[in-house]
């Protein structure tokens, strides 16, 4: 057996200020040691600087002491020498990335995540800011559990905590996704595009009493799709345009798509609406695909039907698969986002789904929940930062 090698924890507390991380260095250069380990972070203006170095080289480590401790006195700093041995504990296996949405993020939420995670028998390594805007939002680095038992138990506390909570498995597949597919209504629009156009034809009350009717579980999506649209017979053509006009995207839309598209994503919209609505939204978002039912038009008027295959519940999960074949992306890089029953297949085929602001049942079904009203808090499940969406619009 090997005697494990002594080392020397260097901790570093006080007022940031330009050149701190170099005079500590300079300082520990003189007795020649190796670092094998930094942690910084600043908070607020105050610097917590951690360095795992080896003993020093030609002198004792009383000496190194009297020297740090002698620097860090000069500039009003905190400095702690903690003697030991070897490197850091490797990680549990079972590793994943929680993150929490808080609006605003309580102690109290905070402290019940963290002692479920504790109770999961998780531990946790690491804890960031990945946003104050517009949520506040903070991820755990968690080790030793399983993602799936982590997730489960987290999303009941999150529920009673009332903050957001996403967790999931870390490692390259969470650096790898390439293709992020949304649901139009109530997703990337605030509006539910058949109601808009109801409410142009005078059915705005019948089209209720059918969305009722099949939420009541009395009709399928199929059928209630042709009942609403059968309502809108005679409607000019050019009420099309009028509805694009109306629709209304959802805060943070446009940041998460020109986000995504800077860091090379591809994106796309499936809807159980309409395409008259959602080419105009490829077009003006700059989408990579998309896919709806088409309204039938003829002499300038709906005909109260729609044309080729419906797009349903399991249209919407093939439509994903497709678009991800088209991509050159495996389904299990992919991330759906949705907010209805016709999503679930979609969420559960891709590789994160994402329930945003959906009804329970899908939440529950959804690897991840958000129920803010910010499409753009997706970014933050995907492990990017609002400094790095921020610094992006500034160069871009
Ligand atoms: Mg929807």
């Amino acid at each position: 057996m090997t005697t494990p090698t002594r080392t020397l924890l260097v901790k570093i507390f006080g007022r940031d200020r330009p050149g701190l991380t170099a005079g500590l260095f300079d300082t520990l250069a003189a007795y020649r040691v190796e670092v094998i380990d930094i942690e910084q972070i600043v908070t607020r203006g105050r610097i917590t600087l951690c360095a795992l170095v080896t003993p020093p080289v030609g002198a004792t480590e009383g000496e190194l002491r009297a020297t740090i401790h002698s620097w860090a006195g000069a500039l009003r700093l905190e400095a702690e020498i903690i003697s030991g041995t070897g490197d850091n504990e490797p990680r549990a296996p079972g590793r994943s990335h929680v993150t929490v949405l808080g609006h605003p993020l309580t102690a109290d939420s905070t402290a019940g995540i963290a002692s479920v995670i504790t109770g999961t028998g998780g531990n946790i390594d690491r804890i960031f800011r990945l946003a104050k805007y517009p949520v506040t939002a903070v991820e755990f680095e968690v080790s030793g559990t399983a993602t799936d038992a982590l997730r489960t138990a987290l999303a009941t506390a999150a529920a009673r905590l009332g903050v957001d909570v996403a967790v999931v498995a870390s490692g390259l597949q969470r650096r790898a996704q390439r293709l992020v597919v949304m649901d139009v209504d109530s997703t990337l629009i605030q509006d539910e595009v058949i109601e808009l156009f109801a409410a142009h034809a005078g059915c705005a009350a019948e089209v209720e009493e059918v969305t009722a009717a099949a939420m009541r579980g009395e009709l399928d999506f199929e059928q209630s799709l042709h009942a609403r649209v059968a309502l809108l017979a005679g409607l000019e053509e050019s009420v099309v345009d009028k509805v694009r006009e109306e629709v209304r995207l959802t805060p943070g839309a446009r940041t998460l798509i020109r986000t995504l598209k800077r860091l090379g994503y591809q994106v796309g919209v499936v809807s159980g609406g309409f395409t008259q609505i959602t080419d105009d939204l490829k077009d003006r978002l700059g989408l990579d695909f998309a896919a709806a039912n088409t309204l039938e038009i003829a002499d300038g008027k709906l005909t109260g039907r729609i044309t080729g295959p419906v797009v349903d519940r399991a249209g919407k999960a093939r439509l994903l698969t497709g678009f991800a074949a088209e991509a050159g992306v495996p389904l299990a890089q992919t991330v759906a986002v949705g907010d209805g029953a016709n999503d679930l297949d979609m969420l559960n085929a891709a590789g994160l789904g994402v329930a945003f602001n959906a009804k329970p049942l899908v939440r529950e079904a959804a690897h991840a929940a958000v129920n803010v009203p910010f499409l753009d808090t997706v970014l933050y499940l995907l492990g990017i930062t609002r400094d790095e969406v921020e610094a992006a619009d500034t160069t871009g």
